[in-house]
């Protein structure tokens, strides 16, 4: 296990921000952090990498316990939070030569070149980084977290602010560098966990609400319900869908009808069967899928 977190607790004087908060992230595993703002992401982010003491509760990072050897576990970690913070006035490669000596790298010239050129910086190196865009920034942001070439990876919100074009860059180097890291990255994109993560860690209020594989979380909530979309060639009163053995919800959607039953038992030959006894024509039969939102949603409010 990279991560190990135990019953964390955080209070901020008197607001409880994380409250009895556990869970574990493997080696090698990309997983998304996900919670609507003010979850708690942050806080647990912060305490993960030491940067702020848990209340009570207990974490290790590759078996190191933080708090008791922060120096120790800072070098395995790469963190990049929430507001990349970066000296504006600096040149990128010459910050970056600053971070690495801050490390006390031993191969630094070769170090900055090897990750300026992995995160796409290399037109950009002798910029000011005030100069450039925000995903630049990020990229910025991102090259200074794996110059120690930590072995796990903590990035909070990575993609908050971007451009469609550039949150694409950037998932596509996080993806990339998910194959031989560990990566804990927060977001409240659902798609974004879709689109890159293994697992999902949902926290709401300061209190876990799922830890699963992405796929498994698609499916949680189809265990008890189905929902079929049905269009005919004409109108029909929902009464009779509502008849349907089954049932339990009609409502109307685009030119048909958005029908929800329960989930042993498998309506289409029943709107099929009504098609024929009406004389109708089916033009549009769809089961639809629960979306990730859906769940999201579910779980969090
Ligand atoms: P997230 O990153 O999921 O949006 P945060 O961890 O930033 O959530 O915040 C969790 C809760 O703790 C929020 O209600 C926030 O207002 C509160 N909080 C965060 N930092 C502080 C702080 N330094 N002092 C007081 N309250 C804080
Ligand atoms: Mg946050």
């Amino acid at each position: 296990m990279s991560i190990q977190v135990k019953g964390v607790t955080k209070n901020y004087g008197s607001q409880k921000a994380l409250d009895n908060v556990s869970f574990e992230v493997p080696s090698g595993q990309i997983v998304g952090f996900l919670g609507p703002n003010g979850a708690g992401k942050s806080t647990m982010m912060k305490i993960i990498t030491g940067y702020l003491p848990a209340t009570s509760g207990t974490v290790m990072v590759c078996g190191l316990e933080v708090g008791k050897n922060n120096q120790e576990v800072r070098r395995k970690i790469g963190y990049l939070p929430e507001h990349n913070p970066l000296y504006v006035d600096m040149y990128v490669a010459e910050y970056l030569m600053f971070v690495a000596d801050i490390y006390k790298l031993g191969n630094k010239k070769e170090r900055v070149e090897e990750i300026i050129a992995m995160t796409g910086l290399t037109a950009e190196r002798h910029k000011k980084i005030g100069s450039l865009s925000k995903g630049y920034r990020q990229r910025v942001g991102l090259a200074q977290a794996l110059l120690p070439d930590p072995e796990v990876l903590i990035l909070d919100e990575p993609t908050t602010g971007l451009d469609p074009n550039q949150i694409v860059e950037v998932r596509n180097l996080i993806r990339q560098l998910g194959k031989e890291k560990t990566v804990l990255l927060s977001t409240h994109i659902m798609q974004e966990v879709q689109a890159i993560c293994e697992r999902v860690i949902i926290i709401n209020r300061g209190t876990l609400v799922a830890n699963e594989k992405s796929d498994n979380l698609e499916h949680r909530l189809k265990q008890n319900q189905q929902k079929v979309f049905v269009e005919y060639d004409r109108k029909i009163a929902p009464e009779k869908l509502n008849a349907i053995s089954g049932v339990v919800e009609v409502m109307p959607k685009d030119n048909g009808w958005l029908v929800t039953a329960k989930a042993d038992e498998d309506i289409r030959p029943a709107l099929f069967k009504l098609a024929v006894d009406n004389d109708l024509i089916i033009l549009t039969l769809t089961v639809e899928h629960q979306s990730l939102e859906e769940v999201f949603h579910s779980l969090t409010s």
